[in-house]
């Protein structure tokens, strides 16, 4: 199965560290990613409430010839307010702003926020036969399903689709209707699964909503504990 190469381009600075290493050793079947070329230094924005207009950014980031597609990231207001827009057939960016503090906030990553949306832009790029189509932002819903493919035109409602996100039946049945590579959709919909709160934060919301089997877990462990110990002490002396 083809694997698809993805280039990740540092614009300006990103204020957060973004672990660049944990992204570039990500396990995938289908996309290789890595980091490319950075732009240390950028203009002001022109945008009038000051954003980066798409305008400014395509004349500012070049694709970047030994990937299939270019995935920029930047900490600015975008156009419109959107946190990824298309730039081109092969170059999208993202944007951190506002986002990295929202998904920080209910203990996501800022890469997991970076693979959910490299994961969207592939899929697009994949369904359309090797661009990222003009009318992407017409085929993602405005209805907040935990789909990719959530617009998320209130921001926070990224959250929705940070914790195993997946397609949603009808964006399924779109792909589907395309000419798609066998084992594409499910390495998709496996990786995907990848893509959640860490262990800890886990364990932390199981405890949340099961008060009464975590405090009945302790105990019980606790008189295991006792009785182990308890048998050892026998055994020994
Ligand atoms: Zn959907």
């Amino acid at each position: 199965m083809r694997r698809y190469s993805v280039s990740i381009v540092s614009v300006g600075s990103l204020k957060y560290s973004v672990d660049m290493k944990y992204l570039e050793n990500w396990r995938s079947r289908i996309v290789t990613i890595k980091h490319g070329a950075s732009i240390s230094h950028i203009p002001n924005a022109v945008g009038t409430s000051w954003e980066y207009t798409d305008g400014q950014l395509i004349d500012l980031i070049h694709e970047e010839e030994d990937a299939d597609f270019t995935f920029a990231l930047i900490n600015a207001g975008l156009e419109s307010n959107y946190y990824l827009r298309r730039l081109g057939d092969k170059v999208c960016v993202l944007s951190l702003y506002e986002m990295a503090e929202i998904v920080k906030s209910s203990n996501f990553t800022v890469e997991h926020y970076i693979l959910r949306n490299i994961y969207e832009i592939l899929a697009f790029y994949v369904e359309y036969g090797g661009a990222v189509p003009t009318h992407a932002y017409n085929l993602a819903h405005d209805d907040v399903r935990g789909c990719l493919f959530d617009m998320n035109p209130n921001k926070t409602d990224i959250v929705f689709s940070m914790n195993k996100p997946f397609l949603c039946d009808a964006c399924r049945a779109r792909m589907m209707a395309k000419q798609i590579s066998a084992g594409f959709m499910s390495a998709l919909d496996s990786e995907l699964i990848r893509i959640n709160r860490s262990l800890y934060f886990r364990i932390v919301e199981w405890i949340k909503a099961h008060p009464v089997c975590a405090i009945l877990g302790t105990a019980l462990s606790t008189i295991a504990i006792n009785l182990a110990s308890n048998f050892i002490f026998e055994v020994i002396k």
